[in-house]
C-alpha cells in the first residue's frame, strides 16, 4: 500500500457539495479547486486557480517531462457534479463515505473517482522522485455538467496558451471493464476507450400566431403550429449511419462474441444490442441522430390562445452528418415555425490508429492479460469537445478494475452513486503506469 490514499482524497472531494445548478445557481468549484491546491502544492506543484467567473474555478498546472520534443498530453476533469435529490439517498451525498467495499456520494463515478487518481498520480511522482517521459498538463476543471463556458470551452478560448504544444488528451468515459459472455457462455471482459462523441445541437423553436379567446375558432394557432412541427421532428425515423468508431467497435466484439452483428437496418441493429449483453450500454445511441423535444412553453390560461409558443429540442449528430441533419430538420419543422441555434458544437472523431490509443490499449492488456480493449463512440458528450476545437486527439480514459467480489460502480446522475474502492485503487496502477510511459 502505497502512502498516496487515493480512496482518502476522493472522500473529502466526494464531501465537497460542488453541485451544478447552471449559470444563475449557487455554484462551488471553488472549494474544490482549493482542496486540489492545498494537496498539490506542499508536493511542489504550483497549480493555478482561473476563474471564469466568482467561484467557478478551474485549476490547471503543467508538469515538465523528460522530452521536451515530444507532444504534450493533457488530462482533464471535472469537479463539478449534477445535483442530487438528497430524500432519495440511502446516504448523505456529500458524507465521501466509506461502507460495504464502497465509496459512495455524488461524484464517486461521475467524475471525482477520476479526478481522485489524477491526483494521486501526481503525488505519487513526487513521492516516488519520478516525472512523467514528456509534458502533462492536468486540467481540474468546472461545469462540464452544464455547458462547460465556465469550465473547459471557457479556458480553450480564453487560455490557449495553457495547451501549447499538447497533442494528446485523455478525459472521462473509457477504460472501464464490461464483462459480457459469448455464445458459449465464455466471459470476456472489455475494455472501452471513447475515441468519438456525437454533436450537440440545442435548437429553440417559436411558432406565432394569432392570439384570441380559446373558445373562438383559430386557423392561426401558434400552440398547433408548434406541436405540428414538434411531432413531425419527434416521429422522424433517423437513417442508420456507422461511424468508423462503431464499425472499428463491432469488428472487435462480433467475432470475440461469435455473433454477426447487423449494422445494415434499424431491425438488424436492434437484433444485435441484444447479442451483446452489457455493451448495449455502451452503444445503444451512437448510429443514428436523434431529436428529442424537451422543454415546452405556451400559453398562460386555458381560455386563451397565446400568441407564440416556445419550444427545445436536442439534437443530437453523428460525426460527418450535421449538414444532412439540419437539411432535414429544416423540412421537418416547416415554415410555420422559426428556429436558432441555443448551442452547437460539432461531433468529434479521433483516429485509434494512434501512439496515443496503443498505449492506453497497452496499459490495460498488461494489468488484465485477457483485456478486449475497444474504441467507443459517446452517445452524449464530455469536456473533449471543447478541447478538440484546439486540434488535440482526445480520448475518453479514465480506467477503473473489476472489484474481485464483483461490485460495480452505479448511481451516475442518479442516487447512491458509489464506486467500489477496489476499482478505484487498481484504476490508479493503470493510470499512474499510462501518464508515467506514454
Ligand atoms: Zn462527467
Amino acid at each position: 500500500m502505497t502512502a498516496v490514499d487515493v480512496v482518502e482524497i476522493c472522500s473529502r472531494l466526494l464531501a465537497i457539495d460542488s453541485s451544478n445548478y447552471g449559470p444563475d445557481g449557487p455554484s462551488s468549484e471553488r472549494e474544490a479547486a482549493e482542496y486540489i491546491v492545498g494537496l498539490l502544492e506542499p508536493a511542489g506543484y504550483r497549480p493555478e486557480i482561473l476563474e471564469s467567473a466568482p467561484r467557478r474555478a478551474n485549476v490547471v498546472l503543467r508538469v515538465p517531462g523528460e522530452d521536451p520534443t515530444l507532444p504534450g498530453l493533457l488530462v482533464h476533469g471535472h469537479t463539478d457534479v449534477v445535483p442530487v435529490e438528497r430524500d432519495q439517498w440511502s446516504v448523505d451525498p456529500f458524507g465521501g463515505e466509506v461502507r460495504d467495499g464502497y465509496l459512495w456520494g455524488r461524484g464517486a463515478t461521475d467524475m471525482k473517482d477520476a479526478v481522485s487518481m489524477m491526483l494521486a498520480c501526481l503525488l505519487r511522482w513526487n513521492e516516488d522522485g519520478a516525472r512523467p517521459r514528456r509534458d502533462i498538463v492536468f486540467a481540474f476543471v468546472a461545469d462540464e455538467e452544464d455547458c462547460g463556458n465556465y469550465g473547459a470551452q471557457w479556458l480553450v478560448s480564453e487560455h490557449p496558451e495553457l495547451f501549447d504544444g499538447v497533442g494528446g488528451a485523455i478525459g472521462e468515459s473509457g477504460g472501464f471493464v464490461v464483462p459480457v459472455a459469448d455464445v458459449n457462455g465464455v466471459l470476456h471482459r472489455f475494455y472501452p476507450i471513447a475515441a468519438a462523441e456525437r454533436g450537440i445541437m440545442h435548437l429553440a423553436v417559436t411558432a406565432r400566431g394569432t392570439a384570441g379567446h380559446g373558445g373562438s375558432r383559430n386557423p392561426d394557432s401558434a400552440v398547433a403550429k408548434l406541436i405540428g412541427a414538434l411531432a413531425r421532428v419527434a416521429d422522424h425515423r433517423w437513417p442508420i449511419r456507422v461511424p468508423a468508431t462503431v464499425q472499428a467497435f463491432f469488428d472487435v466484439v462480433g467475432p470475440t462474441l461469435g455473433i454477426s452483428p447487423d449494422l445494415s437496418s434499424h431491425e438488424g441493429f436492434d437484433a444485435t444490442l441484444l447479442q451483446i449483453g452489457d455493451l448495449e450500454d455502451v452503444v445503444r445511441s451512437t448510429v443514428q441522430c436523434t431529436t428529442n423535444p424537451t422543454v415546452l412553453r405556451a400559453g398562460e390560461q386555458v381560455n386563451v390562445i397565446p400568441s407564440s409558443a416556445y419550444a427545445e429540442i436536442d439534437v443530437r449528430t453523428l460525426p460527418g452528418t450535421e449538414d444532412e441533419t439540419l437539411r432535414i430538420l429544416d423540412e421537418l419543422l416547416g415554415d410555420d415555425v422559426e428556429w436558432r441555434f441555443i448551442e452547437n458544437r460539432p461531433a468529434l472523431e479521433t483516429s485509434i490508429d494512434t501512439e496515443w490509443y496503443r498505449a492506453m490499449r497497452a496499459c490495460i492488456e498488461q494489468t488484465d492479460p485477457e483485456a478486449v480493449v475497444v474504441p467507443r463512440l459517446l452517445g452524449g458528450g464530455t469536456d473533449a469537445k471543447a478541447f478538440g476545437r484546439l486540434g488535440i486527439a482526445c480520448y475518453g480514459f479514465t480506467p477503473t478494475t473489476q472489484d474481485p467480489q464483483g461490485r460495480t460502480g452505479s448511481g451516475m446522475h442518479g442516487v447512491d452513486e458509489r464506486v467500489p474502492v477496489s476499482s478505484l485503487q487498481g484504476g490508479l496502477e493503470v493510470l499512474y503506469r499510462f501518464l508515467s510511459t506514454v
